[in-house]
C-alpha cells in the first residue's frame, strides 16, 4: 500500500514538474540532480557488500554496486547534444567539464543518485543460460527532465559487478563507439531504441581483448558510455525469476513494470497482465518491423537483449545490410544464421513465447490461455506489419492482393543482382517509375543501375507501375512518402571502422560527424557526400563482420 502511494505521489510530481515548462538547459553540472529516492528503489536490492564477487544474487531485482571508475587520462570522445538538452536538460557545453566527463566515466555521482546493476537471466542462442545480469553496467539513478519524463542513465564499461561471470566488467573504444552511433543513428531513423548520450575512453587503463577471437589478445583501452532509457528491464528480468522459483518477486516486478512504464495498462485490473503482454509484444514486433524496413540487424537476438519497454537494447555486433541477401549475419558466433535478417520477426515471436512462459507464475489458467491466443496472432501481425513498412518504402500506403509478390520479386532481383539495400530503397525515390528502364537514367544511380538490362527487373517495374496506378499515388506524393522513410544515410560497418581506426589515436573528428550526420539521416549533406557516404561501400569492407568481443 505504502508503495503504491509512493508511485502516485511520484507520478503528481512528474506532471507539476512538467507544467513548469520549458526549462533553459543547465549549464553547472554541479546543479544537475536526480530523483531522490529513485522510483526503483522500491524493488528489492540485494547489498551484499563483496559487490565485484561473481554470485548467484537471490530474491532481487538490483544489486547495489559502486561503480569503479576509468582510470588515468580521460576523453570526451563524444556527446550527443539532442541527448543532452532534450532528455537530460543540459546545455552541451556541460560535456567538456571535469565533472562530467567524471560523471560519464563513473567518478561522479550527482545528488540523488544509486548505483544498481540489474538481476536478469536468458535464452542465449536458444538455450538456457541462467543468470546473466549487468555485468559491466551500471543504472545511476533516476533524472526527471522539464517535460516530466524519467530516464535512467546507464554506464556500461564501469566496471564489475556480481554478474561479471568470466567478463572484467569493462568496455573497449571500438565497440563503444558502435553502441554510441547506432543508438543515436536509429533513434532519428525511426526504430525504438535506447539512446546514448556521452562516451568517455582512457588513455591508460587498458584491457585484454581477443578482438576477432583468433587466438590473439591484445591490449585496448577501456572506455565507457553512458546510455539513456526510461527503463532498461528485459525478458530475461522476469525469466530469472520464474527459473529460480521467485513468484512474489515475479509479481513484484510485473506490477512495478506496468505501474511505472504502461500508466494506459495500469488501470485494467484484472486483466492487466493480459494486456501488458499484448502491449509488451506489439512494441517489440513493431519495433522489428522498423528494422526490417532499414536492413538492420541485431545481431544478438537473445530474450535478455529484448527489452521490456520494446525499446532496441544492446548494441553489439550489429549490420545494417550493405549489398542485399536475406540471411546476412552480421555476427561472426552465429553459425547457424538464428538471427540473419530475415529471421528477425519470427525470432521475436520466439522470444515472445518465452516471456508468455516467464509470466506464467503469477497468470490464473483464463489469462494463460488468452495469452497464448494473443501469441498465437503474432506470426500474422509482424508480417502484415512487416509488408506494410516494405510498401511504404515504395510510396504505398494500402496493402493489396499481390503486394507480396510485388515485394518478394524486388528482392529477388536485388540479391541477385546484389543492390544495395538502403541505396536501392532511396534511389528509386529519386527517379520517376517511367525512367526505371532507362539505362542513361540509371547510370546516374549506382545501385539501380546494377538492375539495367535484366529482365525480372524490367517485368517488377512493370508491376511497380501498374500497383502505383492502382492505388491512385501522384508521383509528388510517391516520392514526398519515399524520402521520408527510406534514408540517404546509414550506419554502415565500414563507416564506422575508419571512424574508430581514426578515435584509435585521439582523432575523434570522424566519430563526431557520423553522430552528427546521423541527425538528419534523410536530407543530403555535402560533406557526407563528399566522403562517400552514401556511396557504393568500399571493397575492402566486402563481407566486414563483428565478433562479439567488446
Ligand atoms: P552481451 O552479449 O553484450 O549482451 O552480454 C551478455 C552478458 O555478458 C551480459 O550479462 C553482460 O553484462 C555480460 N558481459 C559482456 N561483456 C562483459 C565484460 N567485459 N565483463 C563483464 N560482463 C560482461
Ligand atoms: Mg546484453
Amino acid at each position: 500500500m505504502k508503495r503504491a502511494f509512493c508511485v502516485l505521489a511520484a507520478l503528481m510530481n512528474e506532471q507539476k514538474h512538467s507544467v513548469i515548462g520549458k526549462m533553459k538547459p543547465l549549464t553547472n553540472f554541479k546543479e544537475w540532480k536526480f530523483r531522490d529516492p529513485p522510483n526503483y528503489a522500491a524493488l528489492p536490492i540485494d547489498e551484499n557488500p563483496e559487490y565485484n564477487v561473481p554470485m548467484a544474487v537471490k530474491d532481487a531485482v538490483f544489486s547495489k554496486v559502486p561503480t569503479e571508475p576509468l582510470t588515468g587520462k580521460l576523453h570526451l570522445v563524444c556527446a550527443s547534444d539532442p541527448a543532452l538538452i532534450d532528455l537530460l536538460d543540459l546545455d552541451p557545453s556541460v560535456a567538456d567539464t571535469e565533472d562530467f566527463i567524471n560523471f560519464v566515466a563513473g567518478a561522479y555521482l550527482p545528488e540523488g543518485g544509486l548505483t544498481v546493476s540489474h538481476r536478469y537471466g536468458g535464452y542465449q542462442f536458444g538455450f538456457w543460460a541462467d543468470q546473466l545480469g549487468d555485468g559491466r553496467a551500471h543504472i545511476l539513478g533516476e533524472y526527471v527532465n522539464s517535460k516530466g519524463e524519467s530516464w535512467q542513465p546507464q554506464l556500461k564499461g564501469s566496471g564489475e559487478t556480481p554478474y561479471s561471470r568470466f567478463g572484467d566488467g569493462r568496455a573497449v573504444l571500438r565497440s563503444s563507439i558502435r553502441e554510441m552511433i547506432a543508438s543515436e543513428a536509429c533513434h532519428y531513423l525511426g526504430v525504438p531504441t535506447t539512446r546514448a548520450a556521452a562516451l568517455v575512453v582512457s588513455d591508460d587503463h587498458k584491457v585484454w581483448r581477443d578482438k576477432t577471437y583468433s587466438g590473439r589478445s591484445r591490449q585496448e583501452r577501456a572506455a565507457t558510455v553512458m546510455r539513456l532509457a526510461n527503463a532498461w528491464y528485459r525478458i530475461g528480468s522476469l525469466e530469472i525469476l520464474l527459473k529460480r522459483k521467485e513468484p512474489h518477486t515475479l509479481k513484484l516486478l510485473a506490477d512495478f513494470i506496468i505501474d511505472n512504464h504502461f500508466p494506459e495498462v495500469a488501470s485494467s485490473g484484472e486483466d492487466k497482465y493480459v494486456k501488458w503482454y499484448s502491449e509488451v509484444a506489439h512494441k517489440n514486433l513493431d519495433m522489428v518491423a522498423t528494422w526490417q524496413g532499414l536492413g538492420f540487424v541485431h545481431g544478438v537476438l537473445n530474450t535478455d537483449n529484448v527489452s521490456l519497454l520494446g525499446l532496441t537494447i544492446d548494441y553489439g555486433p550489429y549490420g545494417f545490410i550493405d549489398h542485399y541477401y536475406e540471411h546476412y549475419v552480421p555476427n561472426t558466433s552465429d553459425d547457424m544464421g538464428r538471427y540473419a535478417y530475415n529471421k528477425q520477426p519470427e525470432i521475436l515471436v520466439w522470444n515472445l513465447g518465452k516471456l508468455a512462459e516467464a509470466m506464467e507464475p503469477i497468470l490464473s489458467d483464463a489469462q494463460k490461455q488468452e495469452i497464448k491466443d494473443i501469441h498465437a496472432t503474432l506470426d500474422d501481425y509482424v508480417k502484415t506489419k512487416v509488408l506494410k513498412t516494405y510498401l511504404l518504402k515504395l510510396g504505398l500506403k494500402e496493402i493489396q492482393d499481390g503486394d507480396h509478390k510485388l515485394v518478394e520479386d524486388l528482392f529477388t532481383v536485388m540479391q541477385l543482382k546484389m543492390a544495395d539495400f538502403t541505396a536501392t530503397f532511396r534511389q528509386l525515390a529519386e527517379v520517376e517509375p517511367h525512367q526505371l528502364l532507362d539505362k542513361s537514367v540509371l547510370e546516374t544511380k549506382w545501385s539501380l543501375n546494377k538492375f539495367s538490362g535484366e529482365p525480372t527487373w524490367e517485368k517488377w517495374v512493370q508491376a511497380y507501375q501498374e500497383r502505383l496506378k492502382n492505388e491512385n499515388v501522384s508521383e509528388d506524393e510517391r516520392r514526398e512518402r519515399m524520402v521520408r522513410v527510406n534514408p540517404l544515410y546509414v550506419p554502415r560497418n565500414w563507416m564506422m571502422e575508419e571512424a574508430i581506426k581514426d578515435a584509435e589515436n585521439n582523432d575523434f573528428e570522424k566519430v563526431r560527424f557520423l553522430l552528427k550526420l546521423f541527425q538528419n539521416p534523410f536530407e543530403i549533406n555535402e560533406e557526407a557526400e563528399k566522403r562517400g557516404y552514401s556511396s557504393q561501400p568500399p571493397s575492402w569492407s566486402y563481407g566486414l563482420k563483428l565478433s562479439c568481443s567488446s
